[in-house]
């Protein structure tokens, strides 16, 4: 016959307990006991024989039956311990090797806990006079608390035996109060008081994450370790002398530093931490022995501009509200929620604050706890905080260092330390305002990290550079292109005769020429000429729709214009002169051939780029030579030019990367090859595989891509000695192939803005490092500085996200006939010394990693990239609603695969209008570039828009998540624009 097993329910703790702990042994409770004094060992066996006989808790074991998931806790009638003195001697009782034994003591519990008996104790002996007794429980039996009674009981039963005297009171069996625990939690009256934790969001929990967690580590690791910080009775006094003027305890105090810590960290507004409470707030219950004790989610609302005393407040309130309420919480109410994730339900940030114990007298015998550790439940990084009787603070950061390096939490610790004495000093500001940056790594953020200063220029201006190296190699070959070649001479000679032939013009220093010239020979005369007579050239692309065209015509005030016979229709204006730089060679043939004179100097500008505006209208960004000169000193040299043949020339004149490939050998006695527009992409991969000991070729990660799958295995090695890889995001997946195939290709990922010239971040791509996600940009180029700063443009900590600021020489004058875009885009350097230092503020989202790397993360605006391309959704948006049909109009873009982007426009029209989308996109193509024509254009009833009346973009972008209550909106149902979606993706 069967034994017939009877037990009880789990109480709620236990229960959650089991759920987590899933095989795992850190969850264990261990408290070393201190014994000073004469000892009479037998006695204390008979002492905790009497107290195990007493505590049913003690005796307890758990036991599943077949099919179930969560266990019943069985009652042992009696279980014996026999004490062995395990003898060390006095040289022994050093902490560090106490420490050490009571680890390696935990660690065999641990592994051993398959036991039937689960409370395991060892006495160890030191002297006649210093013993310590080891107590092992299961922390399903016992939290703080309960080691704390435990160490009374076993005190007080020991006078007793000395004493012979009896004590009678019972104490509650923590069976008992399990049943009680869950009966309460089942009570009609409790169902509203748990309300209170329903309305909690949960689902935030899973989005708080700490800069530098390792999103790789299986979900169900647990290793918990620590780092501890301990608070001077100085600063502790002056802690207490601040909580009482705002009339709150320690505890909150500590509390409240936390929470804003983790509010910078995390960057995230809605935060809930799970805070520590004994669970024993009936009398009744103080000197109970089991699992009590659990956290309970304070879920809090930090704003930038709360004060420290605000938070505080906030806090108070609710630690007083999750108190009142704890008898009604209980895991199971969110996992009803998410019950997908039951044996992963913690709070990833918690917080806990208690007080060392008093010791226990005996006759001349004192006992008191050495140490004790405690883990009841799981969390990613735990503060605890245990106020000592000689009045310190130790501060305990525990972490699970599965997710996280001991030395990123030894940085948070310091952050901690030193945002409460900004605290401290400045109770009154703002918590964006307070300082988490110690002096060290605030040096190393904005002084070291940016320690790039390493050489003057050697040129004021780029074509002084080429016209020495045209000293150096006349006879080499500058310039390729089909069946024509140009040697340095004969390329400086034409561009000098153009050159002098514009000065006469009326070209000088910081005149805007056009260059409207397909690539060929001709577009790089054309480019040097207008250098070298002292102006700036800005790029139109034949290929720009007209009213592009016009736009730079107009808004540039150009008074010359370089371009070719069958491009003119569209350029001619009264206010230009026109030069067709085929026809009119005849003419320009007849100026002398010598290098001209000019005044222009290093701030002079030397070209003018426009880049898509938000407003709907490009804009002209200002380049002066000496950001173009250290761009390009530095990639000379970096990209070790010279020791290659030279570049391929693929990509747009209009598009600052293109200066990479199309100057750098020219500066170095190497060739450049222009390749044909016609062709595209495909020029390019023929090109290449005819090349080889190539420099450099400069692409966009998306005709990287493209190149793989045109290229065979064998025409891919040895090509080029360098990929520069720039312009947007770039993913490991898209250099793996490359990696494989040709090992010695240098792959660097290169990022810049137009604003401060080409690159001023690289990343050299390791063999192997990357398998997935972001490549990393790297570190500023020379004479640059890269600051990444919150909103207050002061510097945020490592690994936490802000808005990446640019300073040094590459920095553009600013935009063309803007000036309010120009100051709220440069604005002064505060880091800087020197009078006029400024920086520029890219838009883009980045971080530290710990080499000192940076992270792009995204952006913070509607700018966008699509293959490569820069685009202003706004820009696209604007031209949208100029067409008269239109009456309001939103355009995202959708990336269902890494790297290939998709324009979708929603559009809503006036009443009683009809519109014909093949028309738009007629509208749309005489006005933007091509790249910025929607692919997929959605004509809607209404826009979904957002609780404060703008369009909201998110219930766009994924139309599986657009909320149920705009399905009416849509002029077709909903349904079928997610059709239309996807067969449009499929045929993309
Ligand atoms: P552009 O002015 O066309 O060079 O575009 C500059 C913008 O492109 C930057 O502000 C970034 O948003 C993006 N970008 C350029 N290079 C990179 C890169 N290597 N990684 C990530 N984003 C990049
Ligand atoms: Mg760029």
């Amino acid at each position: 016959m069967q034994e017939k097993i009877q037990g009880f329910p789990l109480s709620p703790q236990q229960k959650h307990l089991w759920l987590l702990q899933q095989g795992s042994n850190v969850y264990i409770s261990q408290c070393a006991i201190l014994i000073e004094g004469d000892l009479k060992v037998e006695t204390l066996q008979e002492a905790l024989h009497k107290v195990i006989a007493r505590n049913e808790i003690l005796r307890t074991t758990f036991y599943r039956p077949h099919g179930l998931k969560i266990p019943i806790q069985v009652i042992e009638t009696n279980i014996s311990i026999f004490l062995t003195e395990k003898i060390l001697g006095d040289k022994c009782s050093q902490e560090t090797e106490i420490e050490a034994l009571l680890g390696e003591i935990r660690e065999q519990y641990a592994n051993n806990l398959q036991e039937k008996q689960l409370l395991r104790v060892e006495l160890i002996k030191f002297s006649s006079e210093k013993y310590i007794l080891v107590v092992n429980l299961p922390s399903l039996c016992a939290d703080s608390i309960t080691l704390k009674n435990l160490v009374n009981e076993i005190s007080l039963y020991y006078t007793a035996y000395l004493q012979n005297t009896e004590l009678n009171e019972e104490p509650l069996q923590y069976a008992d109060i399990a049943t009680w625990q869950n009966e309460l939690l089942e009570a009609e009256e409790t169902k509203i008081r748990k309300k209170y934790w329903e309305q909690i969001d949960v689902s935030a929990l899973d989005s708080l994450k700490l800069p530098f967690e390792n999103c790789l580590s299986e979900k169900s690791e647990f290793e918990p370790q620590l780092v501890q910080l301990v608070i001077s009775s100085n600063l502790l006094s002056k802690i207490e002398e601040t909580a009482q003027k705002n009339q709150i305890s320690i505890d909150i105090f500590f509390l409240t530093c936390w929470q804003i810590l983790l509010w910078h960290l995390t960057g995230k507004s809605h935060l809930i931490i799970g805070v520590g409470c004994d669970g024993r707030n009936y009398e009744e219950l103080k000197a109970a022995l089991g699992l009590f004790a659990k956290f309970l989610p304070l879920a809090c609302n930090l704003q930038a501009n709360y004060t420290f005393s605000d938070t505080l407040i906030q806090a108070n309130n609710l630690v007083s509200e999750i108190l009142e309420w704890q008898d009604s919480f209980n895991w199971d109410t969110f996992n009803k929620i998410n019950t997908d994730n039951i044996e992963q339900s913690f709070f990833p940030f918690c917080f806990s604050f208690g007080e060392t114990v008093t010791n226990n007298y005996s006759d001349n015998i004192k006992f008191s706890i050495y140490q004790h550790c405690v883990c009841f439940d799981r969390f990613k990084l735990k503060l605890s905080c245990v106020r000592t009787q000689n009045d310190l603070v130790k501060l305990e950061f525990y972490y699970n260092a599965k997710l996280f390096q001991k030395e990123d939490i030894q940085r948070l610790a310091n952050q901690w330390q030193t945002l409460l004495i900004s605290i401290l000093d400045n109770p009154s500001k703002e918590i964006s305002q307070l300082n988490l940056l110690s002096e060290q790594e605030r040096e190393q953020l904005l002084v070291t990290f940016n320690n790039t200063k390493t050489y003057e220029l050697q040129y004021k201006c780029i074509y002084h550079w080429f016209e020495q190296q045209c000293d150096r190699t006349p006879d080499n070959v500058a310039v390729v292109y089909e069946n024509q070649k140009l040697t340095y001479q004969e390329l400086n000679t034409r561009a000098n005769q153009l050159a002098h032939y514009l000065q006469q013009l009326g070209v000088k220093p910081d005149v805007i020429v056009g260059i409207c010239v397909e690539r060929s020979p001709l577009m790089l005369i054309g480019i040097l000429g207008i250098l070298k007579a002292g102006g700036a050239y800005v790029p139109i692309e034949p290929s720009y729709p007209l009213e592009r065209k016009d736009f730079i015509l107009n808004d540039s005030q150009m008074s010359v214009l370089l371009t070719q016979q069958h491009l003119i229709a569209d350029l001619e204006r009264k206010e230009i002169q026109v030069i067709c730089i085929d026809n009119d060679w005849q003419v320009i043939n007849q100026q002398k051939i010598e290098n001209p004179t000019t005044t222009t100097t290093e701030l002079n500008l030397a070209y003018v780029i426009y880049t898509s505006g938000s407003t709907g209208k490009p804009k002209g960004t200002l380049i002066p030579h000496q950001g173009l000169v250290n761009y390009l000193s530095w990639c000379t040299k970096t990209y070790a030019v010279e020791q290659g043949v030279g570049t391929l020339v693929h990509s747009p004149l209009g598009f600052d990367l293109t200066i990479t490939s199309l100057l750098s050998p020219l500066l170095v006695g190497r060739t450049v090859e222009l390749l044909s527009e016609e062709q595209g992409i495909e020029s390019l991969s023929q090109a290449l595989a005819k090349s080889s000991n190539l420099s450099l070729v400069k692409i966009t990660p998306a005709h990287l891509d493209l190149l793989k799958q045109q290229l065979s295995k064998e025409e891919v090695a040895n090509k080029t000695r360098a990929f520069i890889i720039g312009g947007e995001n770039l993913l490991a997946e898209s250099i793996t192939f490359w990696q494989d195939v040709a090992p010695d290709t240098i792959l660097v990922n290169e990022y810049g803005p137009t604003e401060t010239v080409v690159g001023c971040c690289i990343y050299q791509v390791p063999i192997g490092k990357h398998a997935s996600g972001s490549i990393p940009i790297g570190k500023p180029i020379t004479n640059t500085q890269l600051y990444i700063l919150d909103q207050y443009l002061q510097p945020v900590p490592m690994g936490v996200t802000g808005e990446l600021h640019i300073g040094g020489l590459g920095l553009a004058r600013g935009y063309l006939n803007q000036p309010e875009l120009t100051a709220l885009k440069f604005i002064p350097n505060p880091f800087s010394r020197k009078e006029g230092d400024r920086l520029y503020k890219t838009g883009d989202l980045v971080r530290h990693l710990s080499t000192g790397d940076i992270e792009y993360i995204g952006r913070i605006d509607n700018q966008v990239k699509i293959r490569g391309f820069r685009v202003e959704l706004g820009e696209i948006e604007a031209a949208i609603n100029q067409h008269p049909s239109v009456s309001a109009c939103v355009v995202i873009v959708r990336e269902d695969k890494p790297g290939s982007q998709t324009l979708i426009a929603y559009i809503t029209l006036h009443p009683e209008q009809t519109l014909t989308i093949s028309k738009l996109r007629r509208f749309l193509q005489n006005k933007l570039l091509d790249h910025m024509v929607p692919t997929v254009f959605m004509i809607l009833e209404a826009l979904p828009l957002t609780s404060n009346g703008k369009v909201d973009r998110q219930a766009l972008l994924i139309p599986d998540t657009v909320r149920p209550e705009l399905e009416v909106a849509y002029v077709m149902p909903q349904t079928e624009v997610e059709n239309a979606i996807a067969s449009v993706w499929q045929k993309l």
